[in-house]
């Protein structure tokens, strides 16, 4: 019998029959859960030998839930998320005039999944376009719920736009052409001090060196400006003991034992610099557009969308999502072809949320395996010289045969 998650002051309580709601997927959704869900519980069953065991619980969204219940979202799904805390998701489809933007953007919102958190690392064998992708180990966390993603834009010609505009020329003296479509970028402080404060947190808990808040500050000053302002703030007041900023450094520049470095980057420069020197960073905060943007260019460094992470989660009413980045590739629907790596190491994430840090360690060295021994999906095959191309279940079918022997002592 399963058992739920639930939040207490002290954390995530995990029981060791957790309930875990999953929705399949749309398109390749199927093919690539299929394969996930078996490495999953062979990596549970290797590291706890049957003392623990995730009862999947399946729900609905997308085009599966559309046509058995007529509903792209239905209630049912939101309350299973909402009542277990966490779960995981495979690609959905997005519904096109149905008034909804994303299903993604829709759970994130109900359950104000604050966080989206895309680790992104390179596992050698995987074919990067760069010189050293082995030098990216980076965390990045997105601003999940504001800035120009907030989906407050006029459109141009509207009568709102005219009023807006008139508005902002009568009260603020902006001029802006009346011809134009127009957007609101809001940054708050409740929001940026709840995003540094978890990427510090995660920071100080795995041991990370660094946290840099990546910003426009020197055009947008009281937008990113401000996001980098609350930023140090939060580490200073909520951390004193634990960070130090860039500007406190002692001579010689060396970051005192047991402190996390706090520091800034200029998202131009730092899109540079992830390119040319990707050692000097390590956990990134940031807001939602400039979030987007960094996080796809990290993963392309480091082999791309078949194989990124990530989680939406809400640090503290403990709700997280855990899910694939790419889309539902529906060319390749049904075929078991596709990579399954997206949401293997979702699942990774997902397990070391939970504390079941052995089985996602378990995991990532038998994927890691698995790859450079040169057995690969199509996408990684077609790239690579020398690989032996793997359907999608028989590169599940290889990493849980090395599950055993990636074995270490769990609990
Ligand atoms: P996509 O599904 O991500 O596919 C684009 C291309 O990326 C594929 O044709 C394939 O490239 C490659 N790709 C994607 N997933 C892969 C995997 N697991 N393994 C290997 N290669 C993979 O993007 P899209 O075609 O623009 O979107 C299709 C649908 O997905 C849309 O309805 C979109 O709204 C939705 N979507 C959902 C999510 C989500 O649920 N998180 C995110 C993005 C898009 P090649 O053709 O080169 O082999």
């Amino acid at each position: 019998m399963g058992e739920k998650i639930t939040m207490t002051a002290s954390g995530l309580q995990v029981p060791d029959r957790p309930i875990i709601p999953y929705i399949e997927g749309d398109g390749t959704g199927p093919d690539i859960w299929a394969a996930a869900v078996r490495v999953l519980d062979g990596a549970v069953a290797a590291a706890y030998g049957g003392r623990r065991r995730i009862e999947w619980l399946e729900v609905l969204a997308g085009e599966k839930a559309n046509e058995r219940t007529g509903n792209w979202l239905p209630q049912a799904t939101e309350d299973a998320f909402r009542e277990h805390l966490v779960g995981i998701k495979g690609p959905l489809t997005t519904p096109i005039g149905t008034g909804i933007r994303s299903l993604n953007v829709a759970l994130r919102q109900k359950l104000d999944l604050y966080v989206c958190l895309r680790p992104v690392k390179y596992f050698p064998g995987v074919p990067s376009p760069v010189r050293s992708p082995q030098d990216v180990d980076m965390v990045v966390f997105r601003e999940n719920t504001e800035d120009v993603y907030a989906g407050f834009e006029v459109e141009a010609g509207t009568p709102e736009a005219r009023r807006l505009i008139d508005f902002a020329r009568a009260e603020l003296g902006w001029t802006i052409r009346p011809d134009s479509g127009v957007g609101v970028k809001p940054i708050s402080e409740t929001g940026t001090a709840r995003l540094v404060e978890a990427a510090i947190r995660y920071a100080i808990d795995h041991g990370r060196r660094s946290v840099t808040l990546v910003h426009k500050g020197n055009i947008q000053k009281f937008t990113e400006g401000a996001f980098r302002r609350w930023g140090y703030r939060v580490a200073a007041e909520r951390f004193p003991d634990r960070t130090i900023a860039w500007d406190d450094l002692p001579a010689g520049g060396e970051v005192p034992a047991g402190k996390v470095l706090v520091k800034d980057a200029i998202a131009d420069i730092f899109l540079q610099q992830i390119l040319t020197r990707p050692r000097e960073f390590d956990v990134i905060a940031t807001m939602n557009l400039n979030g987007d943007y960094i996080s796809d260019a990290l993963a392309a460094q480091v082999g791309g969308i078949g194989i990124a992470p990530g989680a939406n989660i809400n640090y503290r009413t403990g709700h997280a999502i855990f899910e694939a980045t790419h889309g539902t590739a529906p060319k390749y629907a049904g075929k078991n072809v596709v990579n399954p790596s997206s949401v293997i190491l979702s699942g990774v994430l997902m397990l070391e949320h939970l504390g079941w840090i052995e089985a996602a360690a378990l995991i990532d060295r038998a994927l890691s395996a698995t790859i450079a021994a040169g057995r690969v999906t199509y996408d990684f095959a077609r790239l690579a010289t020398g690989a032996t191309q793997l359907s999608t279940s028989e590169f599940a079918d290889d990493i849980v045969a090395r599950l055993g022997s990636a074995r270490t002592d769990g609990p």
